[in-house]
């Protein structure tokens, strides 16, 4: 990552030269990697999701992947060296130059702390979205939820159907239920959420600096479609793109 022209895919001549940090924030279920991929096609600038990138190392079956499985399997947070280390390496990326959206992380305050050391010394804006949806529509997503093996395509039992009962619309294979989206796993994954991911919230609202373009936007995410949580995201950012 450079300090460069921002220059985000829909805005040729982006208001501001700092490349963007844009974090989503959420619990497990908020929509965090719906409304990534729906701002990656906005912006022209990648998605980061550490949950992807641990997945990835454990199907591909490397040392990463060894030392994170049992812990993700019980729905445990892994070793903030572990994860700070992975997103350092990857933000450093050629095409994060512009800017990436955070999916997953900070997930803790050492994490937080060390993200904003890194935003600092890179000369990043931090944008940090907060989806807060109710702990019940949390539950009813997260058991509904459907992943392809081979694609990794979300379906939703209610809010996004395959076409075909239990089959992926993209490519055909079976859809699956992630390892950590079982019932005891997920509450597992909610208790750590309230004890280390959210006390990060009131993290960033003391600490970010407003001079600095620094923001927290707080955006209702419960009860509409995806769509509609993605247009308010927009009109929140708006004055991050032109045009
Ligand atoms: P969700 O947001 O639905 O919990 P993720 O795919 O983001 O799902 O994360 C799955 C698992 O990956 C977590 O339960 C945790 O074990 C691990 N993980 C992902 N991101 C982090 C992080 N920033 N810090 C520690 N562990 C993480």
């Amino acid at each position: 990552m450079a300090l460069s022209k921002r220059g985000l895919k829909s805005a040729p001549a982006a208001t501001s030269v700092k490349p963007l940090a844009l974090i989503l924030f959420g619990s497990p279920g908020s929509g965090k990697g719906t409304q990534s991929k729906y701002l990656v096609k906005w912006l022209g600038i990648p998605q980061i999701s550490t949950g992807d990138m641990l997945r990835e190392h454990i199907r591909t079956g490397d040392s990463i992947g060894a030392s994170v499985t049992d812990r993700m399997k019980a729905g445990s947070l892994v070793p903030d060296e572990l994860v700070n280390q992975l997103v350092f390496e990857r933000i450093h990326q050629p095409d994060c130059e512009r800017g990436f959206i955070l999916d997953g992380y900070p997930r803790t305050l050492a994490q937080a702390e060390e993200m904003m050391r890194v935003l600092k010394a890179e000369h990043a804006e931090g944008v940090v979205i907060h989806l807060v949806v109710d702990y019940n529509v949390i539950i009813s997503r997260i058991s509904g939820r459907r992943v392809c093996p081979k694609c990794g395509t979300l379906y939703n039992a209610v809010s996004r159907p395959p076409k075909v009962d239990g089959v992926c619309d993209l490519d055909g294979t079976a859809l699956v239920v992630r390892e950590d989206d079982k019932e005891e796993v997920v509450r597992q994954r909610l208790v750590q959420y309230e004890r280390q991911t959210q006390p990060v919230i009131e993290f960033f609202r003391t600490s970010f600096s407003r001079s600095n373009g620094d923001r927290l936007v707080e955006v209702k995410a419960n009860g509409d479609g995806p769509e509609t949580i993605f247009e308010r995201i927009k009109s929140e950012l708006q004055d991050l793109v032109q045009g």
